[in-house]
């Protein structure tokens, strides 16, 4: 069992003696700092923190790291990523920048689509290679944990492809890794024109598929004006539940279009975007286990209202936000 002792840390940030899981309205202005501190790890996890006049004696089995009057905080937790893709889309800013809306783009067979059909050529090794370069330079710029989404596959073996891949980058990269199944990002090219059907093929085949795998802790749903509806959103969370895949859902983006009412029903983890979120939608959310997650990123990017963060807070919410926007690494690519 490793453990290893930080110690002459000038300052200790992001202490919280409550051991709360999430901070929430106010709470989210406090962040608690110790300084000349000490930092025990016992087995990846902090065993102990203290001043360092109060630091025990510990013994040659401990690994003991001078700080040397650095500064240790927690990590970055990007809870929403689309870090596994076969290339970027900048050619699609030209047509944003002439005035296309993202639903315009998407009818031309841009997006999403136009993303699944890079995957699609691309071999597993290379896919890795190419992702890898990005996991590295998020952890470089202070990224811990990352969560990573299919969704480029929109077929069964492409986005099993996907999911493998992050399964790689779990057992190959430093960085704790969530995985999350997001076959319906979009109807694949196949079942144009026949969503239900594409449907009942996520419900059906991907996430038995993916869950006798093992490759995803969470399912995802584009729920919003133009992609899934509530109603389909809802079906899917719901197989994902008896697979043991909690919801995280993408929603309220485009339009108030009752991606948060499902969410809540379906006890999702979280709900993202929410560029279109209404006061409603923030009153539904107070209480909840559920978080809401804003991608200012998105804003720039699509030129769209940014996600009402500020009245979120205020109204008691916790909102997490997309860690790799902050560091200018925003790699979604809608
Ligand atoms: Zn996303």
């Amino acid at each position: 069992m490793a453990t290893t002792l930080f110690f002459n840390i000038a300052t200790l940030g992001g202490v919280d003696r409550k051991g709360r899981l999430r901070l929430q309205g106010s709470e989210m202005a406090q962040f608690e700092t110790l300084d000349n501190a000490y930092l025990l790890v016992k087995d990846g996890r902090i065993a102990d923190f203290g001043p360092m006049e109060q630091m025990p004696k510990f013994d040659d089995n401990v690994t003991k790291v001078d700080a040397d009057g650095g500064t240790v905080m927690p990590s970055f937790c990007d809870s929403h990523t689309h870090i596994v893709n076969a290339g970027s889309r900048e050619g699609e800013f030209v047509d944003k920048i002439n005035g296309l809306s993202y639903a315009e783009i998407a009818k031309r067979g841009g997006g999403i689509l136009n993303s699944a059909d890079k995957l699609h050529e691309m071999s597993e090794d290379d896919l890795y290679e190419q992702s890898m370069k990005r996991v590295r330079e998020v952890m470089f710029k202070g990224t811990g944990c990352v969560e990573i989404k299919s969704g480029y596959g929109l077929n069964t073996e492409d986005e099993l492809k996907m999911l493998r891949v992050i399964k790689r980058i779990k057992e190959t990269s430093p960085l704790k890794v969530v995985a999350n199944f997001l076959g319906a990002h979009a109807v694949g090219r196949a079942y144009a024109g026949r969503q239900a059907e594409y449907v009942d093929l996520v419900i059906n085949e991907m996430i038995p598929a993916v869950a006798a795998e093992g490759l995803a802790d969470f399912v995802d749903v584009f729920c919003d004006e133009g992609f899934f509806t509530p109603e389909e959103t809802g079906r899917i969370l719901q197989a994902g539940a008896k697979h043991g895949m909690r919801g995280k859902i993408h929603g309220q983006e485009l339009a108030p279009s009752g991606g948060v009412e499902v969410a809540l029903k379906h006890n999702a983890l979280s709900v993202d975007h929410l560029e279109s979120m209404t006061d409603e939608d923030i009153a539904m959310m107070i209480g909840t286990e559920t978080s809401p997650t804003a991608l200012p990123g998105t804003s720039f990017f699509l030129n769209i209202p940014f996600a009402p963060v500020r009245k979120m807070i205020s109204a008691g919410l916790g909102p997490a936000m997309q860690a790799t926007i902050i560091q200018g690494q925003h790699r979604r690519a809608i």
